[in-house]
């Protein structure tokens, strides 16, 4: 089996002291369409931070695609596209200049960038804004923008962090439709959402966690078995103590 992710006893315990992963396992085979649920602080982006390097395990191991996130960091990085969930680029920059950066980033040579980025502007309905500052965009094409970007260099995993976070129901099932296509052409995604409705609708296998563990993680159709919730599950799973 061909897993796109695989995480082996992930630990991470940020210098505060705080273990913000406490032993995670999960593996995601190539071409699954992976829902990521928690509640704020559950580990959520530490463990999206691990995977892409922008943060080091303290123990345990990641691979993607097969190539350990550590010891083959290249490798591993260039198989990932990560639309993260704060907008982390310019404000003053043009998606022309947002995309062009992202492919040189990637080695990309200036031609293969063009007609990379001509294509991402195409397919996300970008062109006619490619030369407007990201300050001036809506919400709906920030967020257009941060999926393109994450596409540059052509990934096989996608790690898309709250991608319609802020963006209305219109705009919401335009950005469904380009994560179901992109989907149908093979590419692993990984989705982490506030919106359950949305991971019900999308993801084939949904994964919950909690205080830094992994509580569930199960086919979807599992969780809606003999008339279940989704939403009822999820907040049974990630009910606190103090809830109590
Ligand atoms: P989520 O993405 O699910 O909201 P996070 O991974 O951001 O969760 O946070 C998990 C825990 O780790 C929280 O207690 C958070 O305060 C803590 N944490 C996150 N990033 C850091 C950091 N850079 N330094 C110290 N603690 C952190």
């Amino acid at each position: 089996m061909v897993y796109a992710l695989k995480i082996e006893n992930l630990v991470k315990k940020y210098d505060t002291g705080t273990v913000a992963v406490d032993g995670i396992s999960m593996s995601i085979p190539k071409g699954t369409f992976f829902g990521f649920l928690g509640p704020n602080g559950a580990g959520k982006s530490t463990m999206i931070h691990c995977t892409t390097g922008i943060a080091t395990p303290t123990e345990g191991k990641i691979t993607v695609f097969g190539f350990d996130v550590v010891k083959d960091y290249r490798e591993a990085r260039k198989r990932i596209g990560l639309s993260p969930q704060e907008y982390n680029v310019d404000i003053f920059a043009t998606p022309n200049r947002i995309l062009d950066w992202v492919g040189g980033f990637y080695g990309m040579r200036k031609k293969d960038r063009r007609e990379r980025i001509t294509y991402l502007l195409d397919r996300f309905n970008l062109t006619k804004h490619a030369d407007k500052q990201f300050k001036a965009l809506s919400g709906g094409l920030k967020r257009r923008l941060m999926l393109a970007r994450a596409m540059v260099h052509d990934p096989d995993l996608l790690i898309l962090d709250e991608p319609t976070a802020g963006i209305d129901v219109e705009l919401r099932h335009e950005l469904w439709d380009f994560l179901r296509e992109l989907h149908k052409e093979g590419k692993t995604i990984i989705l982490t959402s506030h919106y359950l409705e949305e991971v019900e609708l999308l993801c084939e296998r949904i994964a919950i966690i909690n205080n830094g563990k992994i509580v569930s993680d199960k086919p979807k159709e599992e969780y809606l078995k003999d008339g279940g919730k989704l939403e009822s599950m999820y907040l049974s799973l990630t009910k606190s103590d103090t809830d109590n």
